[in-house]
Parts: C-alpha cells; sequence; structure tokens
C-alpha cells in the first residue's frame, strides 16, 4: 500500500515537497488554513536572482541559491508538462543600477567575486547600459548586468503546480480553519486534526507553514524563531514602460511581465501578521518609480497588494528532519527567496524521503538544520493557540 504523505501549508513550498513524494510513489494531502498559494507565494514578484540576493560572498546560502537557480529551467518545464500549462519562465538578466559614483562601490564588491560563478556577470557604462535598456533615463553611473537571472510568475507558477500535484493524484485540502491537534502515537504513526477535515492520518509530515511555521514549535521541541516581514508590492497595468531585463534600483525592483504587467516591489516592514497595503508603503514604491523611469512619474499602479515573507533570525532557511520527532520534516522560513529555493528544498525533502528518513550530512543538510536554534520544551503537550 501507498505511504502517504501529509504536507502542512499550501504555498509554493509545501506544493514543491508533495510534488517530490509524489514522484516517489507517495499519496499526498496538501491542508492549508486558507487558499492555496493565497499568502507569501501568491503575493511575490518571481525573481529568481540568486547575485543579487548574496551580496557578501560564496557562502552556503549563495550556493543553495545557486544549486535551486540550476535546477530551475528543467524543474519548471517538467511541471508544466505534467500540469498541461505554463507557468511564465523568463530568462530576462537583471541590471543592478547605480544613480550615483557613491552607489558603484557595493556593486564592483560583488563583480570582484561573482563574476568566478557566472560568465557572463559584468560592468556597463552608460553608454553601454542605454543600449541594453533603452527605457532607462540618461546619467546613470552604470549598472552591473547578470545575464543570467530570471523570473517567473509566482501566481501563476503556484498554480501549475497545485495542477501538476493533483495530476500526479493528490489531495489538496484549502480552507482547512485552524489546526486543532497533531500527534504522533506510539508506532510512530503521524496525525493532524483541522477544523474542517477532521483528522488525517499520515506516514510522514512535512511542516511549511511559512511565516507561521512557529505554530509547531512546542510539538516539534525546537526553536522556530520565524516572524513575518511584510512586503507591499504594485503593478502597473498595462505597463507603461517595457523592461527587457529585471531592473533593481536603490530602494525598488521592477519586472515586465509576460501578461503585459510591470510589478515594482516592494517593502520590507514588521507589522506582525498584518497584510494591509498602506499609503505610505506604495507611495515609496510610485516615487522610486518615477526617479527611475520618468514615464512612471504620476503614474498610478492598478494593484497592490501584500504578503508576509517567513524570515528567520539569521535569515537563511530551515530544511531537514525534526530531530525530535521520526517522519517528520520541517521546510520554513524561506524569506525573500521561497521562489528561487522551492526546487532545491524539495529535493532536499525528496533524498530524506528517498532515503526512508536517513539523509543528511552534506553542507546544505547541515548550514540549514531546523534545530540550528535550539530546542526547547518538551513536545508532550501541545497549545492549539492560533498564531
Ligand atoms: C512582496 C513579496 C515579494 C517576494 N518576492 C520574491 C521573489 O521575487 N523571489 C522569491 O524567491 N521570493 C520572493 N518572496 C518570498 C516568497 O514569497 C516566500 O519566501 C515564499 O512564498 C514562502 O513560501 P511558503 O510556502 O513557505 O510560505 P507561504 O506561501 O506563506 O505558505 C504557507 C502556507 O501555510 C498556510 N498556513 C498557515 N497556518 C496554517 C495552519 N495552521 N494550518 C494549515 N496551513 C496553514 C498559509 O495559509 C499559507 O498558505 C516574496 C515575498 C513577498 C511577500
Amino acid at each position: 500500500m501507498k505511504r502517504t504523505l501529509l504536507v502542512l501549508g499550501g504555498g509554493i513550498v509545501g506544493l514543491s515537497c508533495a510534488y517530490e513524494a509524489l514522484k516517489q510513489g507517495w499519496r499526498a494531502i496538501v491542508v492549508d488554513r486558507g487558499e492555496i498559494g493565497g499568502q507569501a507565494s501568491g503575493a511575490a514578484a518571481g525573481m529568481l536572482a540568486p547575485f543579487y540576493e548574496n551580496g557578501d560572498g560564496p557562502d552556503a546560502f549563495f550556493r543553495l541559491c545557486m544549486d535551486s537557480f540550476a535546477r530551475y529551467p528543467a524543474w519548471t518545464a517538467e511541471i508544466e508538462d505534467v500540469a498541461g500549462a505554463r507557468a511564465g519562465f523568463v530568462r530576462s538578466g537583471s541590471l543592478h543600477v547605480a544613480y550615483r559614483e557613491a552607489d558603484r562601490l557595493p556593486l564592483f564588491g560583488r563583480l570582484a567575486w561573482q563574476a568566478r560563478h557566472s560568465a557572463g556577470l559584468e560592468w556597463l557604462d552608460e553608454a553601454a547600459l542605454s543600449r541594453i535598456e533603452p527605457s532607462l533615463p540618461p546619467g546613470l553611473a552604470g549598472a552591473l548586468y547578470c545575464p543570467e537571472e530570471a523570473h517567473v510568475q509566482a501566481p501563476l507558477l503556484v498554480k501549475v503546480l497545485a495542477g501538476a500535484c493533483e495530476r500526479l493524484g493528490a489531495r489538496l485540502l484549502p480552507l482547512a480553519g485552524e489546526l486543532t491537534d497533531i500527534g504522533q502515537g506510539a508506532a510512530g504513526g503521524l496525525s493532524a486534526r483541522f477544523e474542517a477535515h477532521g483528522t488525517i492520518g499520515a506516514d510522514a509530515l512535512c511542516c511549511c507553514l511559512g511565516a507561521w511555521s512557529g505554530l509547531l514549535a512546542d510539538w516539534l521541541r525546537l526553536r522556530i524563531p520565524v516572524h513575518p516581514i511584510r512586503g507591499q508590492i504594485c503593478a502597473y497595468d498595462p505597463a507603461p514602460v517595457s523592461l527587457r531585463h529585471i531592473v533593481f534600483g536603490p530602494q525598488a525592483y521592477w519586472v515586465g511581465k509576460p501578461d503585459g504587467s510591470l510589478v515594482c516591489g516592494a517593502s520590507e516592514d514588521e507589522a506582525g501578521f498584518d497584510r494591509t497595503v498602506t499609503a505610505g508603503g506604495i507611495g515609496r514604491l510610485v516615487r522610486a518609480g518615477g526617479r527611475m523611469f520618468p514615464v512612471l512619474a504620476g503614474a498610478a499602479p492598478a494593484r497592490s497588494w501584500a504578503g508576509l515573507r517567513p524570515a528567520t533570525l539569521d535569515g537563511w532557511p530551515l530544511i531537514g528532519p525534526a530531530p525530535g520527532r521520526s517522519g517528520v520534516f520541517v521546510a520554513a522560513g524561506h524569506y525573500r527567496n521561497g521562489i528561487l529555493l522551492s526546487p532545491a528544498t524539495s529535493a532536499a525533502f525528496g533524498r530524506w524521503l528517498a532515503a526512508g528518513g536517513g539523509a543528511g550530512g552534506d553542507e546544505a543538510s547541515e548550514a540549514f538544520r531546523p534545530d540550528r536554534f535550539g530546542v526547547r520544551g518538551t513536545g508532550e503537550r501541545w497549545a492549539a493557540t492560533p498564531v
């Protein structure tokens, strides 16, 4: 009989882990308190930018980003084939623009070490910059050009991934209400009870609750310092300016999407679990837009929205087995890069599943261990307090 994986959380991380299990012949049930993809994953700009996101040096996080990035084209193509729908992967390249000479120093610093990891990474002076991205204004101090960086339409990718999971037989259970109990029997069997679905039993459990991951800390006997960082973001539709590349500026970024819109993101602030869009948050993006692209000055975005990035204390995700609970894997805390990191996260989950819960020992398993912040509690009692 097929074994059953229960995935808590139907964002991109949970869905990608479910997809991996289905490919290995497991049954998969994905349960979400709200809509599938209704939180951070559906709000993301969808940039796949391992170079932009790693300014400091080639550490374990950079290598994880690069591993995931390398997997992306084949991963999306496979999911698209299974689902029979496209997810909008575009290898546009990116430009990290310097307004003034002083902005160039950190970009030169990035170039110095990142050029070893990307054949095409180079510095463009103003003339070269306006040749490859003519919509930028004159007078800029140049840009770091990364021809490899890419983007997807994150809400679309989530839909396609959910469709692929369903095609492989997954049960997706949105609008499940609160998790009211979770437990592990003496024989190792796992179960979770949801308001709308009652008790669901499973042989393995994957915890992918995004910004809400702290909910399981007591039961997992782990400190899970994941907290929400609100991101506000907007879109001009149709795009008043047609961009060939992702453009990063000092206060915002802009991505032209295949659906004809121009996405501009994103603020970062702490507002608890509040996803409200504020005039101040979007106003800053609008002003940054007018400064970078004169045609955006005075233009009003057609849509604005917000999502909660799941941030950890050290900014690195939690990926790996929960040491105190057999058959339980944690994949959470992907902060600004959950879209980028889903292929590598689900691959790590897949290795663990294939090894019967015994994989590990490699650099990534060590660097992103879910118990690296320590343990807590006894795990005997679980208080079903909604976060
Ligand atoms: C504005 C913005 C822009 C971003 N841009 C990018 C980008 O360009 N590139 C990139 O790589 N990343 C980006 N990110 C980050 C990325 O969106 C996240 O890292 C990623 O979506 C996290 O995925 P997740 O599945 O862990 O979390 P989520 O998508 O938040 O999914 C967690 C799920 O758990 C569910 N849940 C919560 N509590 C319970 C419960 N008790 N029971 C059951 N289910 C529950 C939630 O409803 C939710 O659906 C961006 C984020 C934001 C907000």
